[in-house]
């Protein structure tokens, strides 16, 4: 099946699943105007974080990679009156362009968004309480160093999502010169090992190619 089909599909699962308001249509529009590259995560898979972090009753959320604040809006959206997003950014335009976003969807409360590069912002974030929720989506051959910190912002229960762990297959087939494949089969690797984590990782296909999320959940 083409890349077409698929796009297809996530359109027709949308159109009867997946309602976007006017904060998250305005958002995608917002960052395709202010030229963002479109690699923010689907409807259906922002709704699937948000459907995960609803299922977990999360409190606190970590994002690691916020590019306009789309995927940010919909974990936000999943959290109670007194919940939190962190979201780390490191391009001052794309923290920009989702700080506004995340006011026009009314959650500036809910949200802070962290500017500088995640390795230099995570080591600040040692005085929060562990995070429930942890996604993972920025510069994917710092993906082992991300769990590190994951691992210890976390507690029993938190839950650790990666996105784009499978890069039209590249896994498999690695060529030496690509550090973010690099980086992703190292994270895969790490989280297999780990004895604190219990995990698996689904392949996905649509509108955004042939992907993979991998998910891991802290055991008590
Ligand atoms: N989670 C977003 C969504 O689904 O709407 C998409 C995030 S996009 C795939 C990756 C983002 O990570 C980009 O905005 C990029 O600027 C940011 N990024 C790349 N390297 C980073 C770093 N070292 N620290 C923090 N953010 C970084």
């Amino acid at each position: 099946m083409s890349n077409q089909r698929w796009t297809e599909v996530d359109n027709y699962l949308n159109k009867h699943l997946v309602e976007q308001d006017v904060a998250l249509l305005c958002a995608l529009n917002t960052n395709a105007d202010a030229g963002l590259p479109a690699i923010d995560v689907s409807p259906n898979q922002g709704k699937l974080l948000h459907i995960y972090a609803r299922m977990i009753q999360a409190r606190r959320v970590l994002e690691i990679g916020t590019l306009g604040g789309y995927s940010t809006i919909w974990l936000a959206r999943a959290l109670p009156e007194d919940g939190k997003v962190i979201t780390l950014e490191y391009d001052e335009r794309h923290a920009e362009i989702a700080s506004q976003n995340i006011r026009r969807a009314g959650l500036e409360d809910k949200i802070t968004i962290r500017p500088g590069a995640a390795l230099d912002t995570l080591p600040t974030l040692h005085n929060s309480e562990p995070f429930d929720l942890i996604f993972i989506d920025a510069d994917k051959k710092n993906n082992p160093a991300y769990l590190e910190w994951a691992l210890r912002y976390s507690r029993p229960g938190t839950v650790i999502i990666g996105d784009n762990v499978v890069r039209d297959g590249a896994i498999t087939h690695p060529t030496p010169q690509d550090e973010n494949i690099a980086g992703i089969c190292r994270f895969i690797d790490l989280i297999g090992q780990n004895s604190r984590l219990t995990a698996t990782a689904l392949q996905t296909v649509g509108s955004k190619g042939w992907d993979g999320f991998i998910i891991a959940l802290v055991n008590h």
